[in-house]
């Protein structure tokens, strides 16, 4: 064979900045209100919980947005991450195709999430913050800010969802190893845990409601702040890390991508594969397919509404317009517990209403089936999120084989599924079910959408 299978840039080629796609929008982000005057919310209404240089990634227009030296060395404990082509998966499926995939599960956490937990602990610490909260649900987003805060010396506050700390020793064990503190939520902890407790104790807890014990938190003491792992502007473009260091490796194997792929939990590892490649298409370069896949249980791209809704359960977020399901709906269980939530990151959304990427659904049993064929060939077992883009790629090189075309498809590979081995043995043992999420509390949750007068 004399293609090589893994192209590597050398420290020099790690990106020195990340890519803000607002400067290439061809219509701005629609605004983001507060809940009680639906009105535009300025800096100060995001201060009591992210440091300012956040704030003012969130709403920038500037293309490039420096990488700090200190993050870039960070970064460079495991960036820039491996790009391989999958020829076996390719001889597998007969396909004409040539897939790609850039792996993310080579961070110390195993994910994509580290590309972002460092640059807000970084940007905390610089601000004089000494402790963050957080949530996390299936604990990789509680691992990542673990780790980074612990490299700035940030004490970090993780509330687990109560049924996940108990199901998943294991990860909780790799949080305190970084150094964090991690409860299980509803907790004693904050006012709102405690209410919830005292209604039911023995409650198995919710990322809406460890949402808000850690907002509560980050909003009473000046010392403390809240991070996000996903969904919003500044997360969203800390990952387009991916995609420009995609575009450096691709180059470097002479070849470019006809159709991208990502998963879409919150939109932030899609984003980052996808964005650096749309934004040259919105600057009038090459164009291509890109494709946002998600899990027919918990639908918000393909059976969403586009309008404004709260970002938790609790409603103590701003209202932003995105994909969604309506912020009380409950998805059925599965084990992708990264694409367990009812909207979208609002960049993403927008992007898919000016036609720029499509989207598609799978279930949970299709996407672990991709997943087994994908470790059979390539050797990684990936996580159950990170399956569903397997799923979408091997799909599109399926399409390829009966159109007889030789596309590139190129897809990110978000994470490996270390911690999830539990669900690989209930898909063995034919126990995994696919659970379709209830049409009629779909439409109950649609219809108690806030109303937004300029809307009505
Ligand atoms: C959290 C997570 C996701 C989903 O989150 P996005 O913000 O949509 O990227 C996907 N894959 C892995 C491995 C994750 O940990």
């Amino acid at each position: 064979m004399s293609e090589p299978t893994k192209y590597l840039l050398d420290e020099g080629r790690l990106p020195k900045a990340w890519y803000n796609i607002q400067a290439d929008l061809p219509q701005p982000l629609p605004a983001t209100l507060h809940p009680g005057t639906l009105q535009p919310i300025g800096p100060d209404d995001l201060a009591p919980l992210f440091p300012m240089e956040l704030i003012a990634q969130e709403v920038s227009t500037e293309r490039d947005i420096e990488i700090p030296e200190p993050v870039r060395e960070i970064y460079r404990l495991w960036r820039p991450a491996p790009l391989y082509r999958a020829h076996r998966l390719e001889r597998a499926l007969q396909t004409p195709a040539k897939i790609f995939y850039k792996y993310e599960g080579v961070s110390p956490a195993g994910s994509h999430k580290p590309n972002t937990a460092v640059p807000q602990a970084f940007y905390n610490a610089a601000a004089g913050v000494r402790r963050l909260t957080t949530e996390t649900g299936a604990g990789q987003w509680g691992t990542s800010l673990s780790f980074a805060g612990g490299l700035f010396g940030l004490e970090v506050l993780v509330f687990q969802v109560r049924v996940s700390y108990d199901q998943k020793p294991y990860r909780r064990a790799v949080m305190e190893t970084y150094g964090a503190r991690c409860v299980a939520s509803p907790s004693t902890e904050t006012a709102y845990g405690r209410s919830v407790l005292a209604q039911r104790p023995d409650h198995p807890g919710s990322l809406g409601i460890a949402i808000s014990e850690a907002v509560e938190l980050a909003a009473q003491r000046a010392d403390t702040k809240y991070a996000l792992g996903s969904v919003l502007n500044h997360v969203l473009m800390h990952q387009t890390v991916i995609g420009l260091e995609a575009m450096e490796q691709m180059a470097m194997a002479d070849t470019w991508p006809d159709v991208i792929v990502g998963c879409v939990g919150g939109g932030s590892n899609f984003a980052g594969i996808a964005f650096p490649f749309i934004g040259q298409a919105l600057r009038g370069g090459t164009r291509a397919r890109v494709v946002a896949v998600e899990p027919a249980a918990c639908p918000t791209l393909t059976r969403g509404r586009y309008a404004y809704d709260f970002g938790d359960t609790g409603h103590m977020t701003p209202l932003t317009k995105m994909h969604t399901l309506g912020s009380t709906f409950t998805p059925p269980g599965f084990h992708a517990g990264g694409l367990r939530y009812h909207g979208m990151a609002p960049l993403v959304s927008h992007l898919k209403e000016l036609g720029m990427l499509e989207a598609v659904a799978y279930t949970q049993g299709e996407c672990f089936a991709a997943g087994v064929q994908f470790a059979r060939a390539e050797g990684i077992v990936p996580a159950p999120e990170a399956n569903h883009a397997v799923k979408g790629a091997i799909e599109e090189a399926l399409r390829c084989k009966r159109e007889g075309r030789a596309e590139t498809i190129l897809f990110n590979l978000s994470g490996h599924g270390h911690f999830d081995m539990a669900a690989y043995q209930q898909y063995f043992a034919g126990a995994l079910t696919d659970e379709a999420y209830d049409e009629g509390e779909l439409a109950a949750s649609l219809s108690s959408l806030p109303r937004i007068p300029a809307e009505a």
